[in-house]
């Protein structure tokens, strides 16, 4: 399967968001512009273009509509979408051909269902910290596939872009790089196991996951707080170890499957392990939430015993005595 035309829609949709940002956050914040919005419907909107030229008969699950386009966003709002979708394409397009694309082959069966979050990590995306574009690919009940931009990953000028396919992945520069190999690491001594997890408190417990820190031995080991599925790229390339997603006691938010899907494609592709808090693998055959799975152990696999076991320990601690 050739991906170039999926990168090449990211790499443009990096391009919008990196826009958005300049034009909608830093320079005209005070304007009442909607940046998010902006940035979610042309970054779907150029992915789904992609798609239906590249891969007509695929399924797609995404997060933004057509009719939520028409009907929820102002007629000045959708000029500006518009308009930005053009220069990034390069050549003129309208609001039926924007429609079109972010309904492009929803709700079809197919073999194959690409998921789309468009942008992943809103938050670190408006507070100019980090955020992704991902993509990934489902094939029946498994995720064979996945391809992110992360136009804040390290050690990068304009971010990376990460893939993976046939059980190998792989990360280049964002616009201009080859693809090199990538492999989580082997590290299993505490440290050198970097630990990350969500900046934002109301999506994974704070709490919860630093007890499980405590307990598996980590409270020492280098933490980093950061936004979207960047985690699991840093996981999949080596440069972290551990990313926990323990929910807040008494959550019923279901995970949404386009905000794990993608990276889970890239961490086990890469050599390391993604599963649920019991120790299963994430079932991805649920539709747009992952309502049997309660939360995330992701890891380099070397690491992933004694961590379950910790969480395990944790689960057992919140139980309540008879
Ligand atoms: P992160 O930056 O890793 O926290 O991931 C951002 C994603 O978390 C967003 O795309 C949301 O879909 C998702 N999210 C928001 N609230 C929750 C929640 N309560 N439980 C699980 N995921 C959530
Ligand atoms: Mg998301």
């Amino acid at each position: 399967m050739n991906l170039e035309p999926i990168f090449t829609a990211v790499r443009q949709a990096a391009i919008l968001t990196r826009e958005v940002q300049r034009h909608h956050i830093i320079e005209s914040q005070k304007t009442g512009q909607e940046p998010v919005t902006i940035a979610d419907y042309g970054s779907q909107a150029i992915i789904c273009e992609a798609l239906s030229r590249a891969f007509p008969h695929d399924a797609v699950m995404a997060e933004e509509s057509g009719t939520q386009f028409m009907m929820l966003v102002e007629p000045e709002q959708r000029k500006q979408i518009t308009q930005l979708i053009s220069f990034v394409l390069g050549r003129s397009v309208d609001e039926e051909d924007v429609v079109n694309w972010l309904d492009f082959n929803k709700n079809i069966q197919a073999e194959r269902t690409w998921v789309i979050d468009p942008i992943d990590g809103t938050k670190g995306f408006l507070a100019l910290r980090h955020y992704v574009i991902a993509v990934g690919i489902l094939e029946g009940k498994n995720v064979t596939g996945g391809i992110m931009g992360a136009p804040a990953y390290p050690g990068y000028d304009k971010g990376a872009l990460l893939h993976a396919i046939n059980g190998e992945a792989f990360i280049q520069a964002m616009h201009d790089g080859t693809p090199s190999r990538i492999k989580s690491s082997d590290h299993t001594d505490p440290s050198q196991v970097r630990v990350l997890e969500s900046v934002e408190k109301s999506h994974a417990s704070h709490d919860r996951m630093a007890r499980v820190r405590e307990l598996a031995g980590l409270l020492d080991s280098p933490f980093e707080r950061i936004d979207s599925q960047e985690k699991y790229g840093r996981i999949a390339a080596g440069d972290a170890e551990l990313y926990l997603r323990l929910p807040r006691i008494n959550s019923t938010r279901p995970h949404s499957t386009w905000d794990h899907a993608p990276g889970a494609a890239l961490v086990m592709a890469a050599g390391g392990m993604v599963t649920d808090i019991d120790g299963s693998p994430l079932d991805f055959s649920t539709g747009v939430a992952l309502t049997n799975n309660q939360g995330m152990i992701v890891s380099n696999g070397r690491i992933h015993e004694q961590v379950l076991k910790a969480v395990q320990q944790v689960l057992k601690e919140e139980t309540p005595s008879s």
